[in-house]
């Protein structure tokens, strides 16, 4: 940072937040970035409902965008391909390895955010001075000492009822800015109320009524569905906050919603179907035809999940402060069939990683099919898109085809700077596990 920038930067600092509220006038027309993270949505179960008119928004919104298929990385896990995506940067590079990898190794889970070795976009545009509100991305606790705001992955444990208020402060930066967000925990603590104010369906009541003699409790995934259930309604609530009350250069929140529900759909297919579907695979009968009827049926399934996540997509691009903005929207994965079930992990070696769905959509964003986009893309498009050099060692490229920005493209060497700090709480460590486990991650 060059002097001018340091004293801009500590005065700003001195006057709070370093960014600014609403109302005080920074100008509708600098340009924005707004990341809509959504675990594990596919195409394959999407198009079905668009197909049907079932997602008329999302149908409108792609016909509006520059989108394709998006193209990630084996081993498909979430920690690993959410961080490639806002370092642009390979697992090897970023450092955030597979779970499963690391216990063949012996290296103890999880992993601090200390092993992450390179700047995610964030850091990057807070050393140009922009501000960033970043909300619940995987492995980012503790959170990073950037220009603006960060809630950490843990911060939706603020849902969860006993939660120690200490470690629950550590998740925000600045932690002054944690008082402003404790009034959200109300709406979120409860989970029949979470079920009625986002319409989300009861997948634990459905299951017990469906499955007479069985215990919801006891399945994997869907035994904690109602804990995760108010992280996202959580990590909703933060987001409009952030959204709604600051004013910052970019602004990025996942939500983990579509990628749990799809771990333990299956269960929720028609019995009779299900037993000709196993049978199938296991008398080496599967057709196209009948995996095509699977998806339909899981895609059907997901409706309720699918409405859920386009509502959150249509606030953000329809809200009034977002006039010269570049959305992205995507999914680290989606979802496949194979002889061991439904998943994006696990699945044979001669299958291709099943791709998730990308979304750019902006005033100067050409529409269209774009043939080749990857995860790695997004954090060199990012830094194009704010006329900044592009790292000198990302592993993806600026998604020119799809601009009609012409910015020139300039590389730099970008470094890690030590921004996280603190040590990781034992009991959000323990949760991470359990929840790790259940969707069989370790
Ligand atoms: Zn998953």
């Amino acid at each position: 940072m060059d002097r001018r920038n340091f004293i801009k930067n500590s005065i700003i600092l001195s006057s709070g937040l370093g960014l600014s509220y609403c109302g005080s006038g920074t100008g509708q027309d600098k340009i924005k970035v707004v990341i809509l993270g959504f675990d594990g949505v596919g195409w394959a179960t999407v198009d079905p409902l668009i197909r049907k008119g079932k997602l008329p928004y999302l149908k409108k919104l792609r016909e509006n965008s520059a989108w394709g298929d998006f193209k990630t990385i084996k081993p498909t896990k979430s920690n690993v391909v959410w961080t490639s995506i806002a370092t642009g940067k390979t697992m090897l590079k970023h450092g955030i390895m597979d779970f499963s990898y690391l216990k063949k190794n012996g290296i103890k889970v999880p992993f601090t955010k200390s092993q992450r070795v390179e700047p995610a976009l964030w850091q990057i545009l807070s050393s140009y001075n922009k501000s960033s509100a970043v909300i619940n991305w995987w492995v980012s606790h503790p959170p990073d000492k950037i220009k603006g705001v960060m809630l950490s992955d843990q911060f939706r444990r603020m849902a969860q009822n006993r939660v120690n208020r200490d470690a629950l402060v550590k998740t925000v930066h600045p932690q002054s800015f944690y008082e402003k967000l404790e009034h959200l925990a109300q709406e979120n603590k409860n989970y029949n109320k979470v079920i009625s104010r986002t319409g989300l369906p009861d997948f634990f009541k459905i299951y017990n009524k469906t499955h007479p003699g069985k215990n919801a409790a006891k399945v994997p995934v869907l035994g904690i569905y109602k804990r995760l259930i108010k992280h996202d309604a959580m990590v909703e609530s933060a987001s409009r906050y952030l959204h709604e009350n600051l004013d910052t250069d970019f602004f990025a929140t996942y939500f983990r919603l579509p990628d749990i529900t799809q771990h333990f759909i299956t269960h929720f297919m028609d019995k009779e179907f299900k037993k000709k579907f196993k049978a199938a695979y296991k008398n080496g009968k599967m057709s196209p035809e009948l995996e095509h009827e699977a998806t339909e049926m899981v895609s059907e399934l997901l409706l309720p999940i699918y409405s859920y996540m386009e509502r959150v997509i249509k606030e953000y691009i329809e809200s009034e402060k977002n006039k010269n903005t570049y959305f992205m929207i995507m999914s680290d994965h989606g979802f496949s069939f194979y002889d061991g079930g439904y998943n994006h992990y696990n699945l044979p070696d001669e299958m291709a990683a099943p791709d998730g769905i990308f979304l750019m959509h902006g005033p100067k964003v050409r529409n269209g099919k774009i043939p080749d986009v990857g995860v790695y893309d997004v954090a060199p498009t990012v830094l194009n898109i704010f006329d900044l050099p592009v790292g000198k060692n990302m592993d993806g490229k600026v998604l020119k085809s799809a601009l009609k920005l012409n910015n020139r493209l300039r590389y730099k060497e970008y470094k890690m700077k030590k921004y996280g700090e603190g040590k990781i709480n034992e009991n959000f460590q323990k949760e991470d596990l359990e929840e790790l486990k259940s969707i069989g991650y370790i």
